[in-house]
């Protein structure tokens, strides 16, 4: 086990369950118990995949307005959040989770979260640094797509965050996302994701463009979910027998999976983002394996079962998985 492993795993459980209490009805006699805190916890949560220990961070979270989602009128989107007590005054909760992957030697991150650049975000560098991990530890950065939720925390002031790590994304987004007449004809919502990205190529000059599905290291490999964006991946973590498969963005709360014709307002070509899901939603419950989604509620751990015919998302028991 890792340094950072036994100091994770010593803070796992209780640093979520506070944190979970400090929004919950009890909040009075925890807010008097806390006053004795001397330090401001950070939610994580920690699963075991063969010889590989995954934590799950989070930057933080962000409303997204019913109608940022497409494939279905606004209206409809809100009934179907409101039947499952999803729907908030400003719209569908995302979380931003981050997925730090320990192989007993390496520490790669999967995605950097918004880091501020909307909602309530910025929290991954505190989040980090609770597990006992400095930036300039972290070996390899792999970006899932180069939407700026998932790649706003690579730079910051002009610097890279991660001087150290090799940093790989899928040559499609790269490409999409350096095109000046695909920026000059994005709608304004999308720019600073084409800044980001602009940035992201000339901060990391030995960027590691990744062609389809290919190892990163041994037992992490890069999964083709194109869809969401053009070069849209998942990680597999895989060992001894398990797996985890981190998705990104092919799941959505409250609307995913049960609706696979619903879509989000960044999708490019809600086409292949459609398409993308229609095949992936039904093979994820074939399979029951455990995933990991960006989006979905802090950890994002869970499967995709069906129920009755109906797909629908199954939180996993993260907390005492070995
Ligand atoms: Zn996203």
């Amino acid at each position: 086990m890792t340094n950072l492993s036994r100091r994770a795993f010593s803070l796992g459980l209780p640093a979520a369950f506070v944190a979970a209490s400090a929004v919950g009805p009890g909040r009075t006699a925890f807010a008097q118990a806390r006053a004795v805190a001397t330090k401001e916890v950070v939610p994580l949560a920690q699963i075991t995949v063969g010889r590989f220990t995954v934590t799950a961070l989070i930057d933080g979270y962000a409303d997204m307005p019913f109608t940022y989602f497409t494939g279905r009128p606004a209206q409809a989107v809100e009934a179907g959040a409101r039947a499952q007590f999803g729907a908030r005054p400003n719209g569908i909760r995302f979380a931003f989770n981050q997925y730090l992957i320990d192989d007993g030697e390496r520490l790669i991150l999967i995605d950097t979260g918004p880091a501020g650049s909307l909602g309530e975000t910025g929290r991954l560098p505190g989040a980090l640094e609770a597990v006992g991990v400095r930036a300039d530890q972290i070996d390899a950065v792999i970006v899932t797509h180069a939407h700026v939720d998932h790649m706003g925390g690579l730079v910051a002031g002009g610097r890279r965050n991660f001087p150290k790590a090799s940093l790989h994304v899928d040559r499609r987004d790269i490409a999409y996302w350096t095109d000046p007449a695909k920026r000059a004809a994005a709608p304004d919502f999308l720019k600073s994701s084409f800044d980001a990205c602009a940035e992201m190529v000339r901060l990391y000059p030995d960027l590691q463009a990744i062609d389809g599905e290919r190892q990163i290291t041994r037992g992490v490999s890069v999964v083709d979910l194109t869809g969401h964006t053009p070069g849209h991946i998942g990680v597999r973590v895989e060992d001894g027998g398990r797996s985890l498969l981190m998705v990104s963005d092919m799941l959505f709360p409250s609307v995913h999976p049960a609706d696979s014709g619903i879509g989000f307002l960044f999708e490019q070509d809600p086409a292949a983002a459609h398409q993308m899901r229609a095949r992936f939603f039904p093979r994820a419950a074939e399979e029951g394996g455990l995933i990991a989604a960006t989006h979905m509620p802090f950890p994002g751990l869970g499967r995709i079962v069906s129920d009755g015919g109906r797909l629908r998302w199954l939180a996993a028991d993260w907390a005492h998985q070995g």
